[in-house]
């Protein structure tokens, strides 16, 4: 049945219960009882019609505080239809506060700053990221507008021109910050704010590390190629020349390669797609070797000592080993003939430290603090002469990364430096630490 039907149709049968009333009256008692009857009827009625839209007045005016009434007649139906609406209303509001609340927590804990302007650019509301990123405070700031408040003339600019298709990109604050204004609705805009500074920092750190390591490839290489135009250009040199020659070229050849070797070890340690593989270290295994390659390289030129008196390690035997043979190569390569070298793997309450000194050259205090960046040198032409490629402590220090281990560097020019590197408590080997599989 449709809503008029069901309205008119119960109605129109009260007003003929009503009517055969007033007949029933008027056949008994006669005609002027039947019209005071009916009269009386009429004005009760609208009476009741009266009280119920007084009830409703009052119900419209506090519809939080009041009971609606139960109503008779058409308007018990009209009230049970307002309770419903009243009821879904209220339930309604209860899920978009939930909404809102949880909307408002998702936003506070984006990484990118969101920032909502009406469109004269004032601030409505704004996440967390959002006032770290421009330096903003909801509260105080709110109601004012977003360009008093970010001063800086490219995002003025962007503004003026308003080509918000493309994203901006600013310096603030010394943050690089990429920001982009997406309109919404009819009078509203969002600023969405991104903090590049990291990724800023990466991609300076890669383009100087391709410009460094093209620069150390160029150097030898250039070298090598400069002879052989020699011997181009010159086929009748004499033999002792030419093994000199060819001599230098063996030299710079091996550079090259150590170079790409220490790259090529860099880029792996940095790769996250290369776990590492936790194994037991044999300490003195892996010292003692260390000492007999420190040995051969020295040459009988340096005097060594090595203590052991540590635990062994869980860690990769083949990265320990590059780092651990990287500082001890650097101690051979920076202390002059005759001098000392010592190494010490010992246990110490903040965990097992490994302790290179030697009685070097030394490094200067404004350089300590740079020395593990990559292809930082204190003196090029020394680690160049001695085949150094100014990537060993920054291998270390990856090493030391996935170990979770730290470095530090005590020195004293002209009289020599002690480089030690400590292991967590967690890093020694235990029970249950995978043995090293046979090669
Ligand atoms: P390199 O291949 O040039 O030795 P490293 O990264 O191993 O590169 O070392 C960086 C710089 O730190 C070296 O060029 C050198 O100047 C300095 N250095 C490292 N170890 C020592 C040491 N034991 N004594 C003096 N200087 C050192």
């Amino acid at each position: 049945m449709t809503p008029q039907l069901l309205f008119w149709i119960p109605a129109a049968l009260r007003f003929l219960l009503f009517m055969a009333v007033i007949g029933v009256v008027w056949f008994f008692f006669g005609s002027t009882e039947a019209l005071a009857a009916a009269l009386i009827g009429m004005s009760w009625m609208v009476f009741i019609q009266l009280r119920n839209l007084f009830r409703l007045s009052n119900w419209l005016d506090n519809p939080g505080d009041i009971r609606l009434p139960d109503g008779w007649g058409a308007w018990t139906d009209i009230f049970a239809r307002l309770y419903r609406m009243r009821r879904d209303d209220e339930k309604n509001q209860l899920e978009l506060s939930e909404w809102l609340a949880r909307f408002r927590q998702a936003m506070s804990l984006l990484p990118d700053g969101v920032v909502i302007m009406d469109d004269v650019l004032f601030l409505e509301w704004c996440n967390p990221a959002a006032q770290q990123h421009l330096g903003l405070q909801l509260e105080r700031d709110k109601g004012m507008r977003v360009t008093n408040l970010v001063r800086n003339p490219a995002f003025i600019d962007y503004i003026i021109l308003g080509r918000y298709d493309q994203p901006l990109t600013l310096t603030f604050k010394d943050r690089k910050l990429v920001m982009q204004i997406i309109p919404f609705e009819n009078r509203r805009q969002i600023l969405v704010t991104h903090d590049a500074t990291d990724a800023a920092r990466i991609e300076m750190m890669r383009r100087d590390f391709i410009a460094n390591a093209s620069h150390e490839l160029r150097t030898p290489l250039t070298v090598i190629n400069g002879f052989l135009e020699i011997a181009l250009a010159q086929p009748q040199l004499d033999a002792v020349t030419r093994t000199a020659h060819l001599k230098l070229m063996t030299e710079q050849g091996h550079r090259m390669q150590n170079l790409i070797g220490d790259m090529l070890t860099l880029t792996r340690l940095e790769s996250v797609d290369y776990p590492m593989r936790a194994e037991r270290v044999r300490m003195p295994e892996l010292l003692e070797g260390i000492l007999e390659e420190a040995q051969a390289l020295s040459a009988g030129q340096h005097h060594f000592t090595l203590e052991v008196d540590g635990p062994d390690l869980s860690g990769s035997i083949d990265e320990l080993r590059s780092a651990f043979s990287n500082l001890v190569t650097n101690a051979i390569r920076y202390t002059p003939t005759g001098g000392s070298i010592g190494m010490r793997w010992e246990a110490h309450s903040a965990g097992p430290r490994f302790v290179v000194s030697d009685t070097g050259i030394g490094i200067g205090p404004e350089h300590i603090s740079r020395l593990t960046e990559r292809f930082y040198r204190v003196d090029k032409s020394r680690s160049r002469e001695t085949q150094g490629t100014g990537l060993g402590l920054a291998i270390v220090r990856h090493v030391l990364l996935r170990h979770k281990g730290t470095m530090s560097i005590e020195s004293v020019p002209e009289q020599g430096s002690v480089f030690t590197v400590t292991f967590p408590v967690s890093a020694i080997a235990n029970e249950f630490t995978p043995l090293p599989e046979l090669d």
